[in-house]
């Protein structure tokens, strides 16, 4: 039995985040008290919550007894002295430091001694907060995310202090409020906002060598299951918000340049680009703007082929042949090849390994991993690539059933660098024992709606292939970025 399952709960700080988890604690049937320190605005989120309520009513999702319900379990204080006897308290107000330690020493001096003390922050360190506190035992780390009453994820992020009681506790109760919980040692970025920086950073990267479009990158790593993009993501977000979450990630590493942030960005955010929010981020958002959308070439036939040779094997290959079948082209197997993809004529169209086009050879043309049914798939040709194997190698692409997008010869091109590096992350933070590795999974299908969580994409692919890509990378940019996670490295 958990102790907190009948607690009355305070929330502290009625914006956006507080006012969302003082509706999700109402609706699981706790008595609820909110508190914020600017006057009226307390009474004016439950007013709001209660529009939104009706609103939900109105559509048929939630029945009026429930929001009654609801509703009446939640009342403004207009002190914190109204709330000596809760046994639960949820901080989030301003996400700075000194505010959250007087916030905290302070409630030490109204609440019971077992009272639990719970922090909503998104970046900052449940051991720092907990600094100076009477019980620090009892703080503990609840990161909702936004919006709390549709986000299904809880990070229960315990600080050096934590009583372990504690956050086993909170994880039960955010079980019991219809979430999922996920234990998080408190660490830069917990385990969401760290292991999600390659999605930004490689598409900045690329970016900002030119290998490809903000509308390709986008549709390649939409195509492999991500429900937006990175650069409409971004866009959505905020460049001034998705920077300073990498900002502070990156200072609290010490500047480990594997955080680095991206100039690209910056310069942006220098220029008021910054996103939807003000018109224009990596697309236009201006009445009349029409987005740019993803090349599509148009139908080809297969081109003309002497000598057709399928290399590779496992479901790649298979899928390869039987788009090749249906063609009614002949070709013969090459099933012992250490790689996968199609030699036509001596030239090569092959999956990247790591290494550039240009690094195997003339005649060499790429492709990225494919994760997800046939779509969007980056491509890149040798710079020695002749002209008709240029032409020739996306029309293969096409017959293999994609929707070839050129890029650059830019090492792993998209969705392999992408994923890697996730993976990468990933294992550095269960080598540091941040999270487990299904909770790595778990929380970024549910903090950030993955299509899978690293370590599944990692069982999927294998530790040796994603270990010589990222290797493949880090020879060719030189730097700390694509430094292997030693426990990555263990496993390969
Ligand atoms: P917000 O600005 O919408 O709300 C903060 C509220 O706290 C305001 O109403 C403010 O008046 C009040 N406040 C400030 N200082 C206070 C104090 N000392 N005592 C009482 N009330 C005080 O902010 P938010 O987006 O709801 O974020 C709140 C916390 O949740 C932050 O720590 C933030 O990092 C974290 N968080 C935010 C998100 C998000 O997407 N917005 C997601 C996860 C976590």
């Amino acid at each position: 039995m958990n102790n907190l399952n009948h607690a009355n709960v305070l929330v502290v700080g009625a914006g956006i985040m507080g006012a969302g988890i003082a509706q999700v604690a109402a609706q699981a049937g706790h008595a609820v008290l909110l508190y914020d320190a600017r006057d009226g605005a307390a009474s004016q989120a439950i007013e709001k919550l209660k529009q939104t309520l009706d609103g939900l009513i109105a559509k048929g999702k939630l029945g009026a007894d429930v929001a009654t319900q609801t509703l009446a379990r939640i009342a403004a204080v207009e002190s914190l002295h109204e709330a000596a006897d809760v046994r639960l308290v949820v901080e989030a107000i301003v996400e700075n430091l000194s505010a959250k330690r007087s916030l905290f020493q302070q409630l030490e001096g109204i609440v019971a001694t077992d009272c639990v003390l719970a922090t909503n922050t998104s970046s900052i360190s449940v051991t720092a907060i907990a600094h100076g506190l009477l019980h620090p035992g009892r703080l503990v780390g609840m990161h909702f995310f936004n919006p709390v009453p549709l986000m299904k994820l809880v990070e229960v992020v315990s600080g050096l202090q934590t009583d372990p009681a504690v956050a086993l506790d909170i994880f039960d109760l955010s079980g019991a409020w219809g979430k999922v919980a996920v234990h998080a040692r408190s660490t830069p970025g917990f385990i969401v906002n760290r292991i999600a920086r390659p999605y930004y950073a490689e598409t900045l990267a690329l970016l900002q060598e030119q290998a490809g479009t903000p509308a390709a990158i986008d549709a390649c790593l939409r195509a492999a299951g991500f429900r937006m993009g990175p650069c409409e993501l971004m866009d959505l977000i905020g460049h001034d918000t998705n920077f300073s979450v990498t900002q502070s990630v990156f200072d609290a590493n010490f500047f480990d340049k594997r955080y680095v942030p991206s100039l690209l960005q910056r310069e942006m955010i220098d220029g008021g680009l910054l996103g939807r929010k003000s018109g224009r981020g990596f697309f236009d958002y201006r009445v009349g703007a029409v987005k740019p959308a993803a090349a599509a070439a148009a139908p080809s036939s297969a081109p003309a082929a002497q000598a057709l040779c399928l290399h590779g094997q496992g479901p790649l290959a298979e899928r390869f042949a039987a788009a090749l079948t249906l063609t009614g082209i002949s070709f013969e197997c090459m099933s012992t090849s250490d790689w996968i993809g199609l030699a036509v004529d001596g030239a090569q169209l092959r999956l990247t390994d790591g290494r550039t086009a240009t690094q195997l050879g003339a005649d060499v043309a790429l492709f990225d991993l494919p994760l997800a049914a046939a779509s969007a798939l980056a491509w890149a040709p040798s710079l020695r690539a002749c002209e008709a194997w240029t032409e020739a190698a996306p029309r293969w692409l096409q017959v293999l059933g994609f929707s070839p997008q050129r890029m650059a010869d830019a090492p792993a091109l998209v969705v392999a660098r992408t994923v890697a590096m996730l993976i990468n992350e990933a294992a550095d933070a269960v080598h540091q024992g941040v999270c487990t590795a299904e909770g790595a999974d778990a929380a970024m299908k549910l903090g950030v709606n993955y299509p899978a969580g690293p370590f599944e994409w990692l069982a999927r692919w294998d530790s040796a292939g994603v270990v010589a890509l990222l290797d493949a990378l880090d020879a060719h940019y030189r730097g700390e970025r694509y430094r292997v996670s030693p426990w990555l490295r263990q496993r390969a």
